[in-house]
């Protein structure tokens, strides 16, 4: 039996096409999935685009198109990503889907039954990129700071989160709800000690131009895009038209992790559970904080010229070569910066010259030497063995770790780290010397042996990371998958570099 294991990146909007911002998110989403799917579970890897933001409506007026429009091909080229980055996404939901819809809808009766939900004037300042209001004392948007906001007065419908604050934090403090990297935990505690403020989570037909789910029973009201696109995490998994796959996928899972960029944490680790409390349904296990890309030194301006293209950068350099870059060199727990000299200085230094260069070294050498990986001999295993042996070793917990701690960076280096011992071992061992003199036969299948059994677990620990990677360093080991590399005596086939050097 195996057991389920839920993850999602956050949903973004789909005012205009993929930035490299959101690529990272689901890179970062992408290697939880698949490093969880190589530790047996069953995964159920989520999501979306966020359809009824405003953003949307007046990106689409901006167009001259209809919004439904706008969003069709915007989501479009979002879903498009999944080959693109290799992504190993079970679901993708709009939440203009009709299933969606079903969703909110039965969530908001919920909330309505319980009496979690009430109506009463709002007076206060809005930000339209946040689609929120901001809070009472705030003048400005830390998100926005140079928006102006609006003043707004109309009836609106609220939740009561006020009452859920504490709940949330002892959640907290427990562990069973956990928040990576720990200065966010810490962020999220502080807000909630300071006391949640109820909050409202409609807004009037007018406001949101028509284009929202309608308040159940009031026709003046459509839900607030939050609420809509939070509720995308469990409309996709069968909340609303199948319960028994929203059993096995959600409530039954082993983690429920959400990954989400830092901008928009309260949202999760506050309005969620309490929507959630409110529903009767289980919490997220825990929320993955990404830090913001920069292109070249500049935010991402999603029309501006810092919009670097993933799906360009990956036609010109490779999946891999992308992935790579986006886990081991922007660390989530700060904001990073892709520019394209560092990715191709990166790219030769550390793909080219290391992993490729350790790649094609042992296969070209085990092929000379007869093309089967041979076994070691204990009589001529020494220190540089020994040491390479521990190292080795100790790979796959130290990866297990990071990527447990949300740290991809972390496992990366560490795979980095690994393969630079190898190749360091056979500068030293030199095997192609010991290949010239028969007399040295064992010491050659030592040390080709030792290169190849590095190469082998550092291909299992790479392929949450860059999963065609790891196959194409399995395939060339002589192994069909990667659960085949164990095998003795594999016949190596030796095939093209795995990343050949950008720079010339
Ligand atoms: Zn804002």
């Amino acid at each position: 039996m195996t057991i389920p294991f839920y993850v999602s990146t956050a949903i973004p909007y789909v005012n205009a096409e993929p930035h490299l911002g959101f690529a990272y998110e689901a890179v970062l989403a992408d290697v939880v999935a698949r490093h969880a799917r190589a530790r047996g579970h069953d995964v159920r890897f989520v999501t979306g685009s966020d359809e009824h933001s405003l953003k949307n409506v007046l990106a689409a007026e901006r167009a001259g198109v209809s919004v439904a429009e706008l969003v069709r091909t915007n989501a479009a080229r979002f879903a498009a990503l999944r080959d693109t980055l290799d992504l190993s996404t079970d679901v993708f939901v709009r939440t203009s889907e009709p299933r969606h819809r079903a969703a909110v809808e039965r969530l908001w009766r919920a909330l309505a039954e319980r009496g979690e939900l009430y109506r009463a004037p709002y007076r206060g300042l809005y930000c339209a990129g946040c689609e929120r209001f901001v809070d009472e004392g705030e003048e400005r948007c830390d998100e926005h700071p140079h928006a102006a906001l609006e003043r707004i007065e109309e009836d609106n419908w609220f939740l009561r989160l006020s009452a859920h604050g504490e709940t949330i934090a002892r959640a907290i403090d427990e562990g069973r709800l956990r928040i990576e990297p720990e200065a966010h935990r810490r962020e999220v505690l502080a807000l909630l000690r300071a006391g949640l403020r109820d909050v409202s989570v409609s807004r009037s037909v007018r406001r949101a131009r028509g284009w929202a789910i309608p308040v159940p029973g009031d026709d003046t009201q459509v839900i607030w895009v939050w609420l809509d696109a939070l509720a995308s995490y469990a409309s996709a998994i069968g909340y609303g038209d199948d319960d028994d796959a929203f059993r096995t996928s959600w409530r039954d899972a082993r983690e429920r992790v959400h990954v989400l960029g830092k901008g928009i944490l309260r949202f999760h680790a506050a309005l969620w559970p309490a929507l959630l409390s409110a529903a009767r349904e289980p919490w997220p296990t825990r929320l993955f904080v990404h830090g913001y890309v920069t292109v070249e030194g500049a935010k991402i301006a999603k029309s501006g010229a810092a919009a670097i293209s993933p799906f360009e950068l990956v036609a010109r350099h490779g999946t891999d070569a992308v992935r790579w870059f986006l886990l081991r060199h922007l660390p989530v727990d700060r904001d990073g910066d892709f520019s394209l000299d560092r990715f191709v200085a990166v790219h030769d230094a550390e793909l080219a010259n290391q992993l490729g260069n350790l790649v094609a070294r042992t296969v070209t050498l085990i092929e000379r030497a007869g093309g089967h990986v041979p076994s070691a001999h204990a009589a001529h295993e020494g220190e540089l063995e020994h040491a390479l042996r521990a190292e080795v070793d100790a790979l796959a917990t130290g990866v297990d770790e990071a990527l447990d701690r949300f740290a991809p960076h972390d496992a990366a280096s560490a795979i980095s780290r690994v393969v630079l011992a190898a190749n360091t071992y056979a500068d030293r061992r030199a095997p192609w010397s010991l290949a010239r003199d028969p007399a040295a036969r064992a010491a050659l299948e030592t040390t080709l042996f030792h290169l190849a059994d590095a190469l082998r677990v550092v291909a299992i620990v790479l392929a949450p990371l860059l999963p065609t990677t790891a196959r194409a360093i399995a395939h060339q080991l002589g192994a069909d998958d990667l659960d085949a590399l164990d095998a003795p005596g594999l016949r190596v086939r030796r095939g093209a570099p795995i990343f050949p050097r950008i720079a010339r």
